[in-house]
């Protein structure tokens, strides 16, 4: 469908187009019909008028963009700007149609009571226009043709008018191995957990089924993060901010025509440069995004199957067996997707919640005791999290709030948490309500998603990723003597300044980034850690606030 949107950006209509174009109505709904997605009469008949309405709607705005009418205007006007396009981007090779009809894989019938906004209701009728909802204030009508021409015109947004990331190429390394100015690594393997959908209350909440894990919190083993992830909240590009410290925008995963490749610099390429080797088993996203050939062992796992929430798991629970005696890997990633589908099929209050928490709690457990040695990290994360009712895509804070732990009984020397930098706080007005929601008596630490990526390189004394934003996690610093703490610090400045210098238009002194550049260089007089700290906290802000104005909600 796109093709041809894109076609009329560039020529004037012409008849046979024109032909084209005005009798949409027909293939579309044969094409409903025969994808099987939906079934009810009703709910062909709104989709296909919505598409076609849709679809016109774009075509008109491409051709008097084209035409040198300035369209910004009108689209803001319609407050589109903050939509989120997440679900389209679930697959990423999907067209816009199919990407469009993702919001109504689960559609309802005559009578259902369904839920949109602040809205709940039981369905009494459908137009083309509108559902009609029987609510306990009344009878409304859900403008449904008015959402889907925003989510049209919002994804002519994104594609046309955002600019692009820069990222950079090629791989960081450390300019002078003779004299290393890297703190010594602590840890020299990494088991890395992802478990799918994992929000930060699965884990923290006091109803968590997670008890193990909160044992090892309590005795000082294990440090608990809140983890805020940036939207699109969808396991593709969060994997992407996971490894790399910097949150793909929308344009990179809509623009992107092989999306799935991991094309710039990462943690798992840096482990591999330091011979390293890596075995992985779970969401098979991490393979089509590696490659073949690149993990030393693996097998994946397909999210496809959304009622699948017991063979997904053991299928990858059953490598363990041989892979915990195997001593020829450095580092074991795993994804886990049976939580992530239980939300998706019954919502967050499935009655399958506790007992999936305390089988992943069980894998942390049997990990944890067989690699219990001071050498080995273990480190547990969602990648996204979800809404109540089991949907993720968008910026909702329910969305954005994960959980992560990172386990050894080295951090048991760190104590309790204290200070506790929690200065992400005031990022969002509704995170202060969020997790004061959680019954939670865990003292955790706010961070950022793409802090891991600097926090994990450093421990391990590996060069950090050249496209990172993120800052090592203050807490994990404090594990190191001043020394290391500052060349810790440093480094993670140095690669911070190196990406404003090569990627942000920094030339017209005096402005923020410059004042920043100079405070960055003037860190070597620091005498006091705290203060350098600082200054990381506002670059790593300042990088990944700059680069990611194609994907946060304002
Ligand atoms: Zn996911």
């Amino acid at each position: 469908m796109i093709f041809y949107v894109r076609a009329f950006n560039r020529c004037s209509l012409i008849p046979s187009q024109r032909r084209y174009l005005f009798s949409l109505k027909k293939p579309i709904s044969s094409f409903i019909t025969r994808t099987r997605l939906i079934k009810d009469d009703h709910m062909v008949q709104l989709v296909t008028s919505s598409t076609v309405f849709t679809v016109k709607a774009i075509i008109a705005m491409s051709v008097l963009g084209s035409l040198g009418v300035d369209m910004r205007p009108v689209i803001t006007g319609l407050g589109i700007t903050g939509f989120t396009v997440g679900f389209a981007l679930k697959d990423i090779g999907a067209n816009f149609v199919s990407g469009f009809l993702l919001l109504f894989q689960k559609p309802f019938k005559m009578n259902d009571v369904i839920k949109s906004g602040s809205y709940q209701g039981k369905v009494i009728g459908m137009d083309v226009k509108y559902v009609h909802l029987q609510t306990p204030e009344g009878r409304i009508l859900l403008p449904i043709l008015l959402y889907c021409l925003k989510i049209g015109l919002s994804y002519i947004f994104f594609y046309e008018f955002l600019p692009e990331k820069q990222s950079l190429n090629g791989y960081s390394t450390f300019a002078d191995e003779s004299e290393p100015n890297h703190p010594k690594p602590i840890f020299s393997r990494l088991v890395f957990i992802i478990i799918d959908s994992l929000r930060a209350d699965f884990v923290m909440g006091n109803n968590s089924g997670f008890n193990f894990v909160k044992r090892k919190i309590e005795s000082g083993d294990a440090l608990p993060f809140v983890s805020l992830a940036k939207p699109p909240t969808v396991t593709m590009p969060r994997i992407k901010a996971l490894v790399s410290g910097s949150n793909p925008t929308f344009l990179d995963l809509v623009k992107n025509f092989d999306a799935y490749k991991m094309t710039f610099d990462n943690w798992l390429h840096q482990f591999k440069q330091a011979n390293k080797s890596i075995v992985f088993y779970g969401d098979d996203t991490w393979i089509k995004m590696f490659g073949d050939g690149f993990f030393k062992r693996s097998e994946g796992t397909t999210s496809f199957f959304v009622q699948d929430t017991v063979e997904v798991d053991k299928n990858v629970t059953r490598h363990l067996d041989i892979e915990l005696k195997n001593k020829d890997w450095d580092v074991m990633i795993l994804h886990y997707l049976g939580l992530d589908h239980i939300c998706h099929s019954e919502g967050i209050h499935s009655a399958k919640m506790i007992p999936k928490h305390q089988e992943m709690d069980k894998i942390i457990e049997r990990i944890y005791g067989d690699l219990q040695d001071e050498r080995t990290l273990l480190v547990v994360s969602g990648d996204h999290g979800i809404t109540d009712q089991g949907n993720h895509g968008g910026s909702s804070i329910e969305e954005l709030s994960t959980g992560l732990i990172f386990l050894s009984p080295l951090f048991h020397k760190l104590g309790q948490n204290r200070d506790g930098r929690n200065n992400l706080l005031g990022q969002r007005k509704d995170l202060k309500t969020f997790l004061e929601s959680i019954e939670s008596n865990i003292k955790y630490e706010i961070v950022n998603q793409i802090d891991i990526v600097s926090t994990l390189c450093i421990l391990f004394g590996l060069p950090i990723p050249r496209n990172n934003a993120g800052k090592i996690i203050p807490r994990i610093l404090s594990m190191y003597d001043d020394t290391d703490k500052r060349k810790a610090l440093e480094l993670n400045l140095n690669q911070i300044s190196n990406l404003i210098n090569a990627s942000l238009e920094c030339n017209s002194c005096p402005s923020e980034c410059c004042e920043l550049q100079e405070e960055i260089k003037n860190c070597n007089n620091e005498k006091k850690i705290d203060k350098v700290l600082d200054i990381l906290i506002k670059a790593s802000h300042f990088v990944s606030e700059s680069s990611n104005e194609g994907s946060t909600n304002h």
